[in-house]
């Protein structure tokens, strides 16, 4: 059946919708789509595309990821922009997070109020003053975009037509994501599962059209060159993990990568209680752990207040933050990546101040969407009636990560509307929504029908980078893959691990 194509233009021009391409001609014939649902479930299974289930948790099994059996169509020009533009951003964000004066002045109001950003930035302020005990940093970070079909500043220079004659704009940064950045694995992982989809679907021509993905490799080889410059072959690199790990694959395969590289590399996964009860400091300020050293850690919890179950883990952290093991992210890195700072980083003239090159500024304001602080001084009360009047022009967030935490819709209006005259509002941010294009496809997920609906969906790309270096220079600076995250259209988050979102992968489009 063709019936997609001219279905979805008539709509576009109707509605003023705006969708992406097919990728290949759907929907497909039912008996077809049954098919090809049932072996790719197994072989998402079966390759470790999976997670553990929420409801029926068990340590000793797993349930595929929810993932777009076709993938989606991406602009390639503004993929290619988003590899290039990341070493830039890597740039930015080491010198930010070694920038006192900017951190300080940045989170300043913020940290009045929003108890868990104080809490880092005590630390952050504790080690910096007794003295950093180690000066490197490795950054694995992660930065979130989307397309956005209505950028009229800029309408002229980033609006491209696609060969199927749908317009659409430039990408936007969502945010900078410095700790726990997941789908270093399930990024890849997603691809490896379309290719297949596609080749069983009779589509191998179009295998050219989705970009290498690395992302796990780079990852792991940025872990293995920071535990190489600790110079301790017996050292262990350490990863802080949640009490419970849902997300299992996109830490097991990076430990299982890490072995396969550098087969002297060993990985140890602790809880920030685990820390708290047993890790101390050697004489030379070396972290142990039941009888390890530890070389560098990685952190995969610690970014959301829950994390830590009292003052005890946090605790654990100033003793992971004030010894000799590299960290990622450090408690700088941790600052650098709150909303607050991504805020101010938009103010005129902030980029300016890290960046020499006006060419190197230009290329990230062009990613940057309005992003309004909500001080109490004159532009914070004019971002506040803003947002009043136009609530559904904005997204509302808090000084948190992991999903779930922002404001959407006419709930920002009553948000703001409560907060107004409190010192809480300076806890916020507001930033501009983006409007990504949509794209129609089929997403499977564990326990429903393998006949799933076509659906309107958005997809969210994310760029790795990783970064080594200390507060006068960087030495180690790439960019590693990537991830896409596509959720139904109507959802306003899309957290794979919360159920929403799902795997992905972008297919490159001239
Ligand atoms: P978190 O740290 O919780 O991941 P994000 O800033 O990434 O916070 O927001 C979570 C999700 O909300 C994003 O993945 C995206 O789907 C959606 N979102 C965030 N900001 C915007 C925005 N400006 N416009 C549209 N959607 C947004
Ligand atoms: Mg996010």
């Amino acid at each position: 059946m063709s019936v997609p194509q001219p279905l979805l233009k008539k709509r576009k021009m109707s509605e003023g919708i705006k969708y992406l391409p097919l990728v290949i001609p759907l929907p497909l014939p039912e008996d077809q789509l049954k098919e090809v649902v049932e072996k790719s479930k197994d072989w998402a299974l079966m390759h470790g595309a999976a997670m553990r289930s929420k409801t029926q948790f068990s340590e000793d099994s797993l349930q595929f990821a929810p993932f777009v059996l076709i993938p989606s169509a991406f602009p390639r020009r503004e993929f290619m922009k988003s590899i290039e533009i990341q070493l830039i951003l890597n740039e930015l964000m080491h010198k930010v997070a070694h920038d006192r004066e900017f951190l300080t002045s940045s989170l300043k109001e913020t940290i009045k109020v929003d108890e868990f950003t104080r809490n880092l930035f005590q630390i952050y302020e504790t080690v910096h003053d007794e003295g950093v005990t180690q000066p490197i940093s490795l950054g694995l970070v992660r930065s979130d975009l989307m397309l956005e079909t209505e950028c009229p500043a800029k309408a002229d220079k980033c609006r491209t037509s696609s060969s199927a004659g749908i317009s659409y704009c430039c990408w936007k940064q969502i945010e900078f994501n410095t700790i726990a950045s997941g789908f270093g694995w399930l990024g890849p992982s997603s691809g490896a599962i379309q290719r297949y989809i596609l080749q069983e679907l009779g589509h191998s021509d179009k295998l050219k059209n989705l970009p290498d993905n690395n992302a796990l490799e780079g990852l792991c080889s940025g872990m293995i060159e920071a535990w190489k410059l600790y110079d301790d072959p017996q050292a262990v690199i350490l990863f802080i993990i949640e009490d419970v790990t849902f997300n299992i694959c996109d830490q097991r395969f990076h430990e299982f990568k890490i072995r396969e590289m550098n087969p002297q590399a060993r990985v140890i996964r602790r809880t920030l209680t685990d820390m708290a009860e047993r890790a101390s400091l050697g004489k030379n300020k070396e972290l142990i752990i039941d009888g390890c050293i530890v070389a560098m850690i990685y952190f995969r919890a610690g970014y959301e207040p829950g994390h830590y179950h009292s003052q005890k883990e946090w605790d654990a952290r100033l003793l992971m933050e004030r010894s000799r093991a590299i960290k990622s992210p450090s408690i700088q890195y941790h600052l650098a990546g709150t909303k607050k700072v991504q805020q101010t980083l938009a103010r005129p003239g902030a980029l300016e101040q890290f960046l020499c090159e006006p060419s190197k500024v230009e290329r990230i304001k062009e990613v940057f969407t309005g992003l309004y602080s909500l001080d109490f001084d004159e532009l914070g009360d004019q971002a506040v009636q803003l947002a009043i009047d136009n609530p559904e022009r904005f997204v509302l967030k808090p000084q948190r990560e992991g999903g779930g935490n922002n404001v959407y819709g006419l709930e920002v209006r009553d948000a703001v509307k409560k907060m107004k005259n409190s010192q809480e509002r300076t806890a916020w941010i507001l930033m501009e929504r983006i409007h990504p294009p949509l794209s129609r496809g089929y997403i499977v997920r564990p326990g429903v029908s393998n006949v799933p609906e076509l659906v309107d969906m958005v997809s969210e790309l994310g760029i790795f980078g990783v970064v080594i270096g200390d507060s006068e220079t960087i030495t180690y600076n790439k960019q590693v893959g990537h991830m896409l995250r596509t959720k139904v259209s109507t959802a306003n988050e899309g957290g794979v691990a919360a159920g929403l979102g799902a795997l992905d992968s972008p297919y490159l489009i001239d």
